[in-house]
């Protein structure tokens, strides 16, 4: 079985943390949309294993209309797929949009919803506010989009536990099946970044960062959410098939400019320029850049995907001593003989997949 990623890399408007590949150039995405068909059409079927799951992520995949949608969906042919996966931006939901994306194939929603808290979503320059994101999630419901999972975001500037906690509590309300939640990160060149730098702005403290984490993590796991990757959490039997794929080896299909593919340890990617994109579709020298994964890169990948995860790794696949980290409380033995990191671990997790890799 194999996943579909499709990557829509256009936004109405850039918030001021990200630094993905993405643009506003929206009147480029008719030319896209056709470039992305030209590419399914020609790879859709590298991997030879029937396509189980598809992703179309962004960007802002809701920046397109249902027909686009339509036609990417239906080059891919997804009649046979589990988990057919689409991002909105709350600012994009109306009942029309939702119903016609359901009816078009999409079986699962990835809202960016970030906060409920006004202040803080103009604060890091999203562009929807509380009440579209909790109506968006709302009119998704009522389309029968029975599969969301919401996006939040901790460690906000001048964000308080209160506020963090009335976050999580609101999205719990809302009854959504998966939560996917990242601290914010200062990645360099960003506005928000910049603001940091000259003092407009303060970043929060490590330590509330880190109990931050822990209270979400106690929240929705007191709520049935089961924590199976480090970022990651789902309702049982709602776990991300498609996400999943990326940690457990699954080869998938990388459709677009920027997106990375991997089939039979060998992974590649799309230039992410629009232009060499669009180009090298249109008239067939897109020139995809690749690397084949050694033994030992294939070794440090299994530590660095499992350790994510709530499954761990097996103690027989470390091929460097563990003991101090064990001593230190940062990883644990389980029952089945499998290394997986402690929530005080989580917090460190980068040092303790840096310690585990190979050099
Ligand atoms: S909507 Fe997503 S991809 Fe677009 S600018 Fe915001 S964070 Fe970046």
């Amino acid at each position: 079985m194999a996943g579909i990623y499709v990557h829509i890399p256009f936004c109405k408007k850039r918030c001021l943390y990200c630094d993905f590949f993405s643009t506003t150039l929206l009147e480029r995405r008719e030319e896209y949309v056709n470039a992305l068909l030209q590419e399914i059409k020609a790879r859709k079927n590298e991997t030879g294993e029937p396509i189980r799951t598809v992703y179309i992520g962004g960007g802002t995949p809701s920046t397109l209309d249902v027909n686009a949608i339509r036609r990417i969906l239906q080059a891919i042919g997804t009649e046979e797929a589990e988990e057919v996966t689409m991002e909105l931006n709350p600012g994009d939901a109306t009942e029309t949009y939702l119903h016609e994306i359901r009816e078009a194939g999409i079986n699962r929603l990835s809202i960016g919803i970030q906060s409920f808290d006004d202040e803080l979503l103009r604060l890091i320059g999203r562009r929807h506010n509380a009440r579209q994101a909790i109506e968006a999630v709302q009119m998704a419901q009522q389309a029968g989009l029975d599969n969301l999972s919401i996006d939040l975001m901790y460690a906000l500037p001048t964000q308080s536990m209160e506020q963090w906690k009335a976050d999580i509590d609101q999205a719990l309300r809302l009854g959504v099946q998966h939560i996917s939640s990242y601290g914010l990160m200062y990645e360099e060149g960003t506005a928000l970044t910049q603001q940091l730098e000259q003092g407009q702005i303060e970043a929060i403290d490590e330590e509330v960062e880190n109990a931050m984490y822990d209270t979400l993590c106690e929240q929705l796991q007191q709520a049935g959410f089961v924590h199976y990757e480090v970022s990651n959490f789902a309702l049982p039997g709602y776990e991300a098939k498609h996400n999943s794929s990326y940690w457990n080896g699954t080869p998938y299909i990388g459709i677009g400019a920027g997106a990375h593919s991997y089939v039979r340890n060998v992974r590649s990617w799309n230039p992410d320029n629009l232009d060499t994109y669009i180009r090298g579709i249109k008239d067939g020298t897109l020139v995809r850049e690749s690397e084949t994964l050694t033994e030992k890169d294939l070794y440090n990948e299994r530590i660095m995907l499992g350790l994510r995860t709530c499954q761990g790794v097996p103690c027989e696949l470390i091929q460097k001593e563990t003991d101090t980290l064990l001593e230190a409380g940062l990883i644990r033995k389980t029952e089945t003989n499998r290394i997986v990191a402690t929530q005080e671990g989580l917090h460190l997790l980068n040092r303790i997949i840096e310690a585990l890799m190979v050099d």
